[in-house]
């Protein structure tokens, strides 16, 4: 089962994508961390677009997710989080699946407005040492201050995660990234690919549970046709 977990920035595809893989034994494909975890002369080249909240070059990150999709844990099935994110960048995977005998099962939006995904943005923080996604308002710790996942005690902010550039990787979701989920929704139509709506405004539970309903369900149309 491969799937797209698409919405913009602070839709919750992280923490979702951290439930499914656990549930569904998926290999995670985050470009977002991948990128910020890159190698030095990597990371050195990106970094500039990533603090203006811009897009890194589609060249770039199509070679990243080339190389991660031949990777032995994505055999089983994958969910990309944050990828593709132009329409260069979703021709690019439909054509090196294809090439692999592979396809994509599901694409699932995550849909929040603007207003909420800046609340959700500026009280995002993470474990330092697993990275295990946590919010200030909406998902603390269970116990102050100790890593649910792994006991640590210390924890990161993104430097990316101000007001001031959330506003442009807002902007640059609408002008660059949503437009290819009519792409998504034309192959659906074909019958390609199963797409879900996720109304993401709902708690984190309930979007996991909707999600998973939506999963089983179409798991169920398949099996019977
Ligand atoms: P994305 O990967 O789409 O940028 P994240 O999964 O990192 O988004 O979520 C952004 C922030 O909002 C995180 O701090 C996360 O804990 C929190 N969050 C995620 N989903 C929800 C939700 N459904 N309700 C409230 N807060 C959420
Ligand atoms: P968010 O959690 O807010 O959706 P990510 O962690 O996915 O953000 O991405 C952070 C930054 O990394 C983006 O603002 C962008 O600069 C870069 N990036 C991540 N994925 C891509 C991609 N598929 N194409 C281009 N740039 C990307
Ligand atoms: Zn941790």
């Amino acid at each position: 089962m491969n799937l797209i977990l698409f919405g913009p920035p602070g839709a919750g595809k992280g923490t979702q994508a951290e439930l499914l893989q656990k549930r569904y034994a998926l290999a995670k494909l985050s470009t977002g961390d991948m990128l910020r975890s890159a190698p030095a002369a990597l990371a050195g080249l990106v970094k500039g677009y990533m603090q203006k909240g811009e897009l890194v070059p589609d060249d770039v990150i199509i070679a990243i997710i080339k190389a991660r999709i031949d990777e032995k844990d994505c055999a089983k099935g994958f969910i990309l989080d944050g990828f593709p994110r132009t329409k260069a960048q979703a021709e690019a995977l439909e054509g090196m699946l294809h090439a692999e005998g592979k396809h994509l099962d599901y694409v699932i939006e995550l849909a929040v407005d603007d207003k909420k995904l800046v609340e959700r943005i500026t009280g995002r923080f993470s474990c330092a040492k697993c990275g295990a996604g946590y919010h200030d308002i909406f998902k603390q710790p269970r116990k102050l201050g100790i890593c649910d996942e792994c006991a640590a005690t210390e924890f990161t902010r993104r430097e990316d995660d101000k007001v001031e550039t959330v506003a442009k990787r807002l902007e640059v979701y609408h002008r660059q990234t949503a437009p290819i989920l009519d792409y998504y929704r034309a192959q659906a139509g074909q019958g390609a690919l199963a797409y879900i709506h996720v109304n993401g405004m709902l708690p984190i539970e309930e979007v996991t549970g909707v999600i998973d309903a939506a999963l089983q369900a179409e798991k169920k149309i398949a099996e019977n046709g």
